[in-house]
């Protein structure tokens, strides 16, 4: 078995950054199941949030994050993200990312539920592209190796500490062992849970599902987010409208032409994601339409082609010029505030297990993330996992983890599945009968009726899962895990909190003000 002091399962803004600070202090391998560009990272429009205007400061940040997360985030772990972001930004411009500048000084951006202009951009709105590229450069320049199309599908435990990961190889169909001390998953979110979604088909939440085997508990799953507007074009891929469009002045219409947001909200189109999502729900089910419009055509054509150049080219190349016609949207599924349980070093309950980026729950979003909080997640949690590893090295030995993170100031309850019955009669398991399942009855309006029918269909499911002989097969496992503890977590949440919506309990709860974790029942530990 080859051996490796890193081994990162992932090829994101995570696990690149991680990776390059990580080969300063041993030999790293990375494994990730495309081309090292095949991630969310490289859909980032917007940018990354930091606190580096001269109207901002790390507090009025940390209040935006804290309101945004509605009672679930962990104060600790804001703080953290907050105080740390400049110096992570700051390496990110050493790495190269050619953040947008005017007069030599950064450009920043404001979107929805921040109070001031924060975010950095690349490339107008090609923030993670530019991210992805440079990264991924500079790790081709390095002596850290990199496996592609390598499908990490086992965490390997020896009493309590991580001992390596096994491997498929998808080209090959063959499994190997590799050998590590620290494993980092930095594996994405869960996106493809859904029928409409902004995110790659390699976001399955293959880390989550990893975690869980090996008995790591998995918190906050039933806050997903939904952007709110994704573009709706007959036969076009779902393709994101950045929420910067709304931040620049954009205004949303319903099919009649009426601009709606307003009646819901006095913040209107820049009120926080789930609102304005809900918002959309509701107007799209009065006009009886599946879309509503984004209108831009108020807005100086210059500003629009140079500020969103790729949402311009993308429509223009649809045959829709966004200067002068309405861009027709609908909400789509989009970012996991949830995850694998780890503190705020980004370390799991295994000695040498560690998470990073979307797949984490480090608590900094509580119940619903503040745009573009995710790509500074990664990096400001990312920098922590290294630099805990560099504490364990020189301490010389692991310590024992307690199987249970208090996950900051709100306490958690922890849960197995329950039993289901299986239902006598339901539809076959496969991809889009289980994304249809999960978009109508555990999407952006639930319900306990719609929740129970899916945990129940979904518990049917898991009685009959495909071997595991490729990457779709085992994909397909791991979804329908995912989306198990989704539908549960959903279900016991009685309450309505951030992104989590139920019609049957609309308000939130002070009772409910708590973190749910779910662990394996016959977990090894
Ligand atoms: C369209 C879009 C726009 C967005 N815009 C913004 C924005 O403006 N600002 C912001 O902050 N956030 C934004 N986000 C969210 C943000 O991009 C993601 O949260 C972030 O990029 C996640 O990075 P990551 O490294 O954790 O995961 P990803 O970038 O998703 O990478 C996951 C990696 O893990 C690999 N992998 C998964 N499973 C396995 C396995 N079993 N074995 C091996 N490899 C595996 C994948 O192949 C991939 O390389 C956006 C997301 C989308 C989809």
């Amino acid at each position: 078995m080859n051996h490796y002091d890193y081994i990162i399962v992932g090829s994101g803004i995570a696990g690149l950054y991680i990776a390059l600070l990580a080969i300063n202090q041993g030999s790293v391998l990375i494994l990730t199941k495309g081309s090292i560009d095949d991630c969310n990272t490289k859909y980032a429009q917007g940018g990354i949030a930091a606190p580096i205007g001269r109207a901002d400061s790390p507090e009025l940040h940390f209040k935006d994050t804290m309101a945004a997360g509605d009672g679930l985030c962990d104060a600790e772990a804001v703080r953290i993200l907050t105080d740390e972001a400049a110096e992570c930004v700051a390496d990110l411009i050493t790495l190269g990312v050619p953040f947008d500048t005017l007069n030599g000084e950064i450009t920043l951006t404001r979107e929805a539920a921040h109070s001031v202009p924060r975010i950095m951009h690349a490339g107008g709105d090609t923030t993670g592209e530019h991210i992805e590229v440079t990264l991924s450069r500079e790790v081709r320049s390095t002596s850290i190796k990199v496996l592609e199309h390598c499908l990490a599908s086992e965490i390997l435990v020896e009493d309590g500490k991580v001992k390596g990961v096994k491997a498929l190889d998808c080209r090959t169909g063959s499994m190997e062992e590799y050998g590590c001390k620290f494993l980092i998953l930095a594996t994405g979110g869960i996106g493809h849970l859904f029928k409409y979604t902004t995110n790659s088909d390699v976001v399955t939440g293959d880390g989550i599902a990893l975690a869980f085997e090996a008995g790591v508990g998995i918190s906050d799953m039933e806050f997903f987010q939904f952007h709110p507007t994704v573009l709706r074009l007959p036969g076009v891929a779902p393709f994101l409208i950045s929420e910067a469009v709304r931040g620049e002045g954009g205004i949303l219409r319903n099919v009649e032409g009426y601009r709606f947001m307003p009646d819901y909200i006095p913040e209107a189109e820049l009120s926080q994601r789930d609102i304005v999502a809900r918002s959309i729900v509701y107007e799209m089910k009065k006009t009886h339409s599946d879309r509503v419009f984004l209108d831009v055509t108020h807005l100086p054509p210059r500003l629009i082609t140079t500020r969103f150049p790729q949402i311009y080219r993308f429509c223009r190349d649809h045959g829709l010029d966004i200067t002068k016609g309405l861009i027709p949207v609908a909400p789509a599924a989009h970012y996991l505030m949830g995850g694998v349980q780890v503190d705020n070093w980004g370390e799991a309950t295994i000695s040498g297990l560690f998470a990073a980026g979307e797949t984490a729950c480090t608590g900094v979003h509580g119940a619903n993330r503040l745009a573009s909080n995710s790509l500074l997640e990664s990096v400001v949690f990312g920098k922590r996992v290294v630099q805990r590893t560099e504490m364990i090295a020189s301490s010389g030995h692991c310590e024992e983890r307690d199987s249970h993170l208090p996950l900051g100031t709100n306490p958690a309850i922890s849960h197995f599945f329950p039993d289901r019955e299986p239902l006598p009669t339901v539809l076959p398991l496969n991809l889009p009968n289980l994304q249809s399942l999960m978009w109508d009855k555990v999407g952006i309006i639930r319900s306990g009726e719609s929740l129970k029918e899916a945990a129940s269909i979904l518990a049917t499911w898991q009685r009959s899962l495909p071997q595991f002989i490729d990457r779709p097969s085992y994909e397909l496992n791991n979804l329908v895990l995912c989306a198990r503890l989704m539908a549960e977590a959903a279900l016991l949440r009685e309450e309505s909190r951030g992104a989590h919506f139920r019609t049957d309990f609309p308000q939130s709860s002070p009772e409910w003000q708590r973190h749910i974790v779910f662990r394996e029942k016959h977990a090894a530990r």
